[in-house]
């Protein structure tokens, strides 16, 4: 007997010991599933570690199955895990479970275990017909049933749910194995050079031959990653193929099947040459940080370079770097939508080698990309958030790039943030971490100035390009005019109207969507809310609906006035469809697109929008904080911000952050090719600091501002947080719940020098139907705001062990709503 460390994937903090026969146990790895039993269930668990013997001497139950072959993720991320798990009081098993890709079961086969005795399934099967039911003989017998007989049994509805039903016994197991992984990958017949020259191999060449070598060997100096895909020499010169053939006999190239990558649409990614020349800044950046990706030590850099500075190059030469060590590299990207420039530049670059995760794959393609990753045959991993979790062996080198975006930080389940993870993993993989952004996080930019984190910094566009020319519209001045369209200030229409005269393109910038976000009765004054939220319901005008933004619910417009059944329901403020509604009325000969989540509900429509953008189909694009972020759009000289402040009135430490970042960020979308651009934001509030930092590009003054006011109200980075949350359908067993755990709370010695704040009700104290309380955790000293937490959760209140209120942990919070 064998003693084995495994983490369950349920809710249980410790890992748990399962013993299993020395006999069979040579195979047997950690990040391998297990099914293992658990009370009367039976559940999924890890295999983290073998246990010496002498450890445990007590009696321990015996795992039930092992459901892999090959492990699911290399040994050297458990510490990753464990350090996760205790850092988010989070049970390790799901930790593990979360960071596996979705859908691993659908690749899966089933296959029955025996879990009863002979003589109790006897009292189930007494009368039963055996010729029909030899299945049931063999699961006698062996104990197992193979997947392809538990595959016929399945298509019986009648046996299927007897076996549900033994299963629910306790009689049998049903599991889920891992087949082999399937090669979905599509691949496409390439040719390489080999070492040999006609010269060295003494060999003459035909015509053709020597016509077919020079083109690959054009191909190959231009820099395209060898080998070369033989459709493309095919397409130069259509003699290509046969001439390879021979070419090939004589050992002077040879040929491999290779990866193929098509972006959503199926066509080529665009091609991007290495650049000829570095400019000095990035050379300097550079000479800092190569070392340290030789060296493979733990060191975290920030890269502080404005929008267009070439950040972009900087990872390239890092990633290069990497790769010549034999390591691997991983790209952590907000989403993965937003940044398909990024992966054509990483493809460009580095061909085959690159794998991608996002949320676009089918969960084949998802689960062939684990395979490839964790097989070592995808060197570059390039994903969203949960992409932190890849199964890289050997990282030499962890990216993260626009390391603000809040899209890193998980809102549910596990709420981790990969930014942190990203620079955690670094240091438990002895890695560099490279966080690059043009406006970090005030977390980030703090821990370069105190020296945690080396600072390297890009000031200028490449070749010197400017930045745009940034003017501020005081929207109460605009909106003494009176105009017909009290959202678009004269100037703003009329640099809009110029922009179209010259056949320029504009980006109009309004972080919200729908029609109106607002419908108040005339007659009462009371604003439509929704039925199942504390939250006003925005009218889709297009759709005839008014939606909760929150829980989706939708009323049929128009709407009576659910407190006096008043007819006279008026629209108040605005979201982007409105815009687009004023502009095709202000501009009928623009061609006007939209772009938030009403228009994009996907991927792809989300790129047929941004392609019509690149290909000049498009005049003015209207859009939310979707089209903020890191596109590329040559033509774009004109963005307009609807309403700047329309993010700070949200109670909420960050919200001044957010809006800095948001604007700087829009901001960068003008002017990025040839000619200049220009932005004109308006706002109600034209003297606040992240507004006229954000427009005179100033990212250490606002910096040095907001570090101010946080450090008057001690909040991060001079604190850190932890939010508690409890919610539930009966509000007052809610607040209950959180009085107690306060209560609990303020009695525990380590509450000394934490500041407990609350329970109070959540801004929005009620989102579908459940009403929402919570207490607020500030601590200097990391450790006793961690054992607090620990406390905290490992004995929950009455309510909250019944299950009648949910608690939450949310360590490090980025919203506070
Ligand atoms: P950032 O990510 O900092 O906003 P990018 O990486 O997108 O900036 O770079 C802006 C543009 O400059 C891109 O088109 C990129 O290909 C180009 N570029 C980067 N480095 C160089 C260089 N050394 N020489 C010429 N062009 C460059
Ligand atoms: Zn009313
Ligand atoms: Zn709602």
């Amino acid at each position: 007997m064998i003693f084995l460390e495994v983490a369950v994937a349920a809710p249980v903090t410790e890992t748990l010991t399962y013993g299993f026969p020395a006999a069979e146990s040579h195979h047997l790895q950690p990040g391998t599933r297990l099914l293992v039993p658990l009370g009367h269930r039976q559940v999924t668990g890890y295999l983290l570690s073998i246990k010496p013997a002498e450890e445990t001497a007590f009696q321990v139950k015996q795992i039930s199955a092992v459901l892999d072959s090959k492990p699911l993720f290399p040994a050297g991320m458990i510490p990753f895990f464990r350090w996760t798990a205790n850092y988010y009081n989070y049970p390790l098993g799901e930790v593990i479970k979360t960071a596996l890709p979705g859908g691993l079961t659908q690749q899966s086969e089933r296959y029955i275990t025996l879990l009863a005795g002979k003589e109790r399934l006897a009292e189930f099967t007494s009368g039963f017909d055996t010729e029909k039911t030899d299945w049931l003989s063999d699961l006698v017998e062996r104990g197992t049933l193979s997947p392809a007989q538990t595959r016929r049994i399945w298509r019986s509805h009648k046996w299927r749910h007897l076996l549900e039903i033994w299963r629910d016994e306790g009689l049998i197991a049903i599991n889920d194995t891992i087949s082999a992984a399937r090669t979905g990958i599509k691949t496409e017949r390439c040719v390489g050079l080999t070492t040999s020259t006609p010269a060295n191999a003494g060999v003459k060449l035909k015509m053709s031959e020597k016509k077919a070598l020079a083109l690959v060997q054009d191909f190959v100096e231009k820099g395209l990653p060898s080998p070369v895909p033989i459709k493309q020499l095919n397409r130069e010169y259509s003699g290509a193929g046969k001439a390879l053939k021979s070419l090939a006999e004589k050992g002077l190239v040879f040929f491999a099947e290779q990866q193929i990558f098509r972006d959503p649409f199926g066509e080529e990614p665009p091609f991007f040459p290495e650049p000829a020349q570095l400019s000095e800044e990035q050379l300097t950046a550079l000479a800092e940080l190569l070392p340290a990706i030789d060296k493979k030590d733990f060191t975290p850099f920030l890269l502080f370079g404005v929008t267009g500075s070439g950040k972009t190059e900087i990872y390239l030469q890092a990633a290069k770097k990497a790769l010549e060590a034999g390591r691997s590299v991983l790209v952590l990207v907000p989403e993965i939508a937003l940044a398909s420039q990024l992966e054509a530049h990483f493809f460009s670059r580095f061909g085959r080698n690159v794998a991608l995760l996002h949320s676009g794959l089918s969960s084949g393609e998802r689960f062939d990309q684990w395979h490839q990753i964790m097989a070592g045959e995808a060197k570059i991993v390039i994903g969203a958030r949960s992409a932190i979790f890849a199964p890289l062996t050997d990282p030499g080198l962890i990216i993260v790039d626009e390391e603000h975006d809040g899209a890193y930080k998980q809102e549910d389940t596990l709420r981790y943030h990969a930014r942190d993870l990203a620079v955690l993993r670094g240091k438990l993989q002895q890695c560099p971490v490279l966080l690059g952004s043009a406006t970090p996080s005030l977390s980030s930019f703090h821990n370069a100035s105190t020296g945690k984190y080396r600072l390297l910094t890009l000031a200028n566009r490449i070749e010197n390009r400017p930045l745009p020319v940034v003017t501020i519209t005081d929207l109460r001045q605009t909106q003494k005019e009176k105009t017909n369209f009290p959202f678009f200030s004269k100037d703003l229409i009329e640099a809009i109207r110029n922009n179209l005269r010259q056949g320029d393109q504009s980006v109009i910038f309004l972080n919200r969507r729908g029609y109106a976000n607002l419908m108040l009765c005339e007659d009462c004054g009371n604003p439509v809310k929704c039925t199942h939220c504390d939250i006003s319901l925005t009218l889709h005008k297009n759709e005839k609906v008014l939606s909760c933004h929150y829980c989706g619910y939708q009323a049929k417009s128009p709407i009576l006035c659910p407190h006096c059944r008043s007819t006279r329901v008026r629209e108040i403020g605005f979201g982007t469809e409105r815009l687009e509604e004023a502009l095709k009325l202000l501009f009928p000969e623009a061609r006007i697109a939209r772009l938030d989540r009403d228009t994009a509900t996907n991927r792809r429509e989300f790129i047929k929008v941004l392609r019509a953008v690149h290909t000049r189909e498009i005049d003015i694009l209207i859009g939310t904080q979707m089209i903020t972020k890191g596109h590329h759009f040559p033509h774009v000289t004109l963005v307009g911000v609807i309403w700047a402040d329309a993010g700070l009135g949200i109670p909420d430490f960050k919200a001044g952050e957010r809006t800095f970042q948001l604007i700087s960020q829009v901001t960068g979308r003008a002017g990025r090719g040839d000619k200049p651009g220009r932005v004109i934001i308006q706002t109600h509030q034209p003297d606040h600091y992240s507004i006229t930092s954000a427009e005179k590009h100033d990212y250490l003054s606002f910096y040095a501002y907001e570090m101010k006011l946080r450090q008057t109200l001690q909040f991060p980075p001079f604190s850190r947080l932890v939010i508690l949350r409890f919610s539930g359908a009966n509000e007052s067993l809610v607040r209950t719940a959180a009085s107690l755990t306060a209560q609990a709370a303020e009695k525990e010695t380590e509450l000394q020098g934490i500041i407990l704040m609350g329970p109070a009700a959540a801004p929005l104290v009620r989102i579908k139907d459940k009403y929402r309380w919570q207490i607020l955790l500030k601590g200097n000293d990391a450790g006793r705001l961690h054992r607090l937490c620990e406390k905290i959760v490992a004995q929950p209140v009455p309510a909250v062990r019944t299950g009648k209120v949910i608690m939450v942990m949310d360590v490090d919070p980025e919203s506070m709503l």
